[in-house]
């Protein structure tokens, strides 16, 4: 096989959508699977829809998942005389003519096609004027736009994922491939480019399974080789209609910001709709490239399930080299007020230890920079319910956190394997289970119930914070009567 050319065509309309990164992710996997290309082509074409800041929304998506391009961004509006020199060669060979009916005129016959139930909305009205009579009317200066003159017969390609698919071509009409303005229309502008980038593989969202008939026929109209067509199923919502904001986040952006690691969104997506022939589930990204095949792609919609993306999301934490989630995580800090920019060049292993501490109780990097607030607050809140199942016998609670602060205080060294010696003493010396001395200490220094390793929290706390606290839990106990 040579090596394929695939192509991923964002229109820059919108922020890059979980459906179109996992277009892009599978036009990747593919490229990279078979030591091909990799293009990435904005569809700007669309002037009053397009918006630089989108194209760099998608550019900055696909740069964050990891998923490089070999060649582009190149835009598809800089290909304009291009798509209209073949819409006009296509008029020279005959398989396109000119058509001067005015909007008004189109609209009256779309009615009347449409009261007669007719799939098309175009009466080949113009299909016959003669080529004499048409190059003389648009000499003489009259306004026309070019059809496609879509020839008998059926229309049909072995698509990569669906198998064979046909349209018979007696209900595809005779489609504008020029406006009478001289702008090609999208599927004149995709063909054009899709031939003139030399693309393989055209690897798509199942929306545009109506387009590749009409595409197909520019293509055998110009001459050109097809291309193997692959419509990738849609992906749908957990309550089986199509994916949209009202499930939640569907921009790649949002899901960067919750803290969402790449590594994670890319393995989640690829498993939206693609299978590595059986039940894995963690794959990284050279694996899912040695195993990525088109046939393995399913034809049923996928189901977008964030529940299962956040699960993934926490396998990939939990491997994650702290240093490596620091700055995430130091982020996120800040976007909640914990901490202000300045923290993490200050305390860079600090966190990094406190991370390895509570990365496996977090499924986000969000979720784990707002677990750090204990860590770094002036007071703790006392949670009601863990105050009344550990600390409800008020005597013994303060003379056991007493006990431990005394035993602590002088500690040489304030490590957990220490602190623990002396924490577990306190239980020991009062002949009580040491969970009777651990649970009344967690809540003087975290305020909740559960927590990572007691003597890990308090080593981390530092001997002044555990101190205050203990102090601070005293005082909040009262003396009991
Ligand atoms: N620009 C089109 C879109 O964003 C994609 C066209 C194609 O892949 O052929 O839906």
């Amino acid at each position: 096989m040579t090596p394929p050319r695939v192509r991923f065509a964002p229109s820059p309309t919108g922020f890059l959508h979980v459906g179109g990164a996992r277009t892009a992710l599978f036009n990747w996997l593919f490229a990279r699977r078979h030591a091909g290309t990799f293009v990435l082509r904005i569809e700007d074409t669309d002037r009053t829809r397009s918006n630089p800041r989108m194209t760099e929304a998608i550019l900055n998506g696909m740069t964050w998942m990891g998923l490089d391009w070999d060649e582009g961004p190149i835009f598809q509006l800089d290909g304009e005389a291009r798509h209209r020199e073949d819409a006009l060669a296509l008029l020279a060979a005959g398989s396109a003519y000119r058509c001067f009916c005015s909007p008004e005129l189109l609209e009256t016959r779309r009615a009347e096609l449409a009261t007669a139930g007719s799939e098309r909305g175009y009466d080949q009205h113009c299909r016959n004027v003669t080529p004499e009579e048409s190059a003389a009317r648009a000499a003489a200066g009259e306004p026309f736009a070019l059809r496609f003159r879509v020839p008998a017969g059926e229309t049909s390609w072995d698509d990569a994922v669906y198998g064979p698919i046909r349209f018979n071509n007696a209900d595809i009409e005779d489609f504008v491939i020029l406006r009478s303005d001289g702008t090609p229309v999208y599927n004149m502008a995709v063909v054009s480019d899709d031939i003139e980038m030399a693309i393989t593989q055209v690897i798509r969202g199942e929306d545009h399974i109506s387009n590749t008939p009409k595409q197909i026929l520019l293509y055998r109209a110009l001459g050109a080789p097809l291309p193997v067509f692959a419509h990738v199923p849609m992906i749908l919502g957990p309550d089986g209609k199509r994916l949209s904001k009202r499930h939640g986040a569907t921009a790649v952006e949002e899901y960067q910001s919750q803290g969402i690691l790449p590594d994670a969104l890319v393995n989640f997506l690829a498993l939206l709709g693609w299978s590595p022939g059986n039940d894995d589930e963690i794959l990284s990204r050279d694996e899912m490239v040695a195993r990525f095949s088109l046939d393995a792609i399913n034809k049923k919609s996928a189901v977008f399930d964030a529940q299962k993306l956040e699960w993934m999301n926490g396998r990939y934490m939990a491997v994650t080299p702290a240093a490596e989630l620091a700055p995430l995580v130091a982020a996120r800090m800040v976007a909640h007020g914990i901490i202000d920019d300045s923290f993490l060049a200050s305390h860079q292993d600090w966190l990094s230890r406190l991370i390895d501490l509570l990365r496996t109780r977090a499924r986000t990097v969000d979720e784990l920079a707002l677990q750090t607030q204990p860590y770094l607050s002036e007071s703790v809140h006392y949670d009601g319910d863990a105050v009344a199942q550990h600390w409800k016998d008020v005597g013994a609670v303060r003379e056991r956190l007493e006990r431990i602060r005394t035993r602590i205080a002088p500690l040489d060294r304030w490590e957990p394997e220490a602190l623990e010696v002396e924490i577990r003493g306190v239980a020991t010396d009062l002949g009580v289970g040491a969970g009777k001395v651990i649970h009344p200490l967690r809540v003087a220094l975290t305020g909740v119930d559960k927590s990572p390793g007691i003597f890990e929290v308090a080593a981390i706390l530092g001997r002044d914070v555990v101190l205050h606290r203990i102090d601070a839990a005293l005082r909040s106990l009262g003396n009991g009567s």
